[in-house]
């Protein structure tokens, strides 16, 4: 078994990432501005944001961290979106999801522009990765093809099994996978909550990619032996043993499945750190691009 090591390989991103913005420096370019917005005190979402500034400093860019009370009302989130839109300084922004349950989430996406969508959630975006056009693509995705890429894992021609449906990742992850492309080419089968017999799709698989938000949901017997595993889910479990007073878990059985895999993403430090690494390649590109 060979660990997909998230966290090595978005540390090799961010060297080459802090290369080309010295460069840019150099030639007298603009820096890259990546800003975050946040919409209350969600630990986790916290947590997320603070790792992303901290990377952005690592590579070298400028980073702007736009913390709003819980209150917030939906229409000076907005306000806030179109401002950063028509501010030349940003380059890229991302709004961390999830928002308070009194701000529509699609509204905050449709209004941030596309060209500055570097979580790549804009439907134009989407709508671009559907067409092979060059896009931003879904930070999550996006970060996943890179650690299958730089892993050099054969894709093409194998089954794989996408288990949840969200928008920012199982689904685009299932375009991702059956398009033709390096990472891709895959005949891909995307499953769901109401997904009878799962372990029938899970099983064959060549490839599963694991995003639902249920602790150790994928077990060692729902695979089959060689098989190649990306785990998404992260969340949170009480552990007093723990400084923080909780560790992480995946959505894998990891002891289990990591015994029958040949590649499997560790949690964390698999595709926590990629989403991370593909939050700045959109927003370099959205210099590079303009
Ligand atoms: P979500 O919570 O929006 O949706 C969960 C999906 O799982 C749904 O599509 C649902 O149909 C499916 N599902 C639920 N029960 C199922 C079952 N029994 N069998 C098959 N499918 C089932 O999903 P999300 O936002 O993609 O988040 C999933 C997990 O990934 C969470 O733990 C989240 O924290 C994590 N996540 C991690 C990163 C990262 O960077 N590592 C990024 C995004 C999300």
């Amino acid at each position: 078994m060979i660990l997909l090591d998230g966290k090595k390989t978005s540390n090799e991103i961010k060297e080459e990432i802090a290369k080309k913005v010295e460069l840019l420096k150099q030639n007298g370019k603009k820096t890259p501005h990546l800003a975050a917005v946040i919409v209350g005190e969600n630990g986790a979402s916290l947590t997320y944001v603070n790792a992303k500034v901290k990377a952005c400093e690592k590579v070298g860019f400028e980073s702007t961290l736009i913390n709003l009370p819980e209150d917030t009302t939906e229409e000076k989130l907005l306000d806030v979106i179109r401002d950063l839109n028509t501010n030349d300084e940003i380059d890229g922004f991302i709004v961390q999801l999830p928002l308070p349950k009194h701000i529509d989430e699609h509204k905050v996406t449709l209004a941030i522009s596309p060209a500055k969508d570097v979580d790549g959630f804009h439907p134009e975006n989407l709508g671009r990765m559907v067409l092979d056009l060059p896009t931003f693509l879904p930070a999550t995705p996006y970060g996943i093809v890179q650690l299958l890429d730089r892993y050099n894992i054969e894709t093409s021609g194998k089954s794989c099994v996408v288990i949840g449906r969200s928008h920012i990742v199982g689904s685009p992850m299932s375009i991702l996978m059956s398009r033709n492309n390096k990472v891709g080419n895959c005949t891909v089968t995307l499953t769901h909550s109401r997904t009878k017999n799962l372990i029938d799709y899970t099983k064959n698989a060549d490839i599963i990619i694991v995003a639902l938000g249920k602790t150790e949901f994928l077990t060692g017997e729902m695979v089959k032996d060689g098989v190649v595993v990306v785990d998404v889910g992260i969340t949170r479990v009480k552990d007093d043993t723990k400084k923080s007073g909780f560790k992480l878990l995946g959505d894998v059985k990891f002891d289990e499945v990591a015994a029958k895999a040949s590649y499997i993403t560790p949690v964390p430090g698999g595709v926590g750190p990629m989403t991370i690494a593909s939050l700045l390649m959109n927003t370099l590109q959205a210099v590079e691009t303009k």
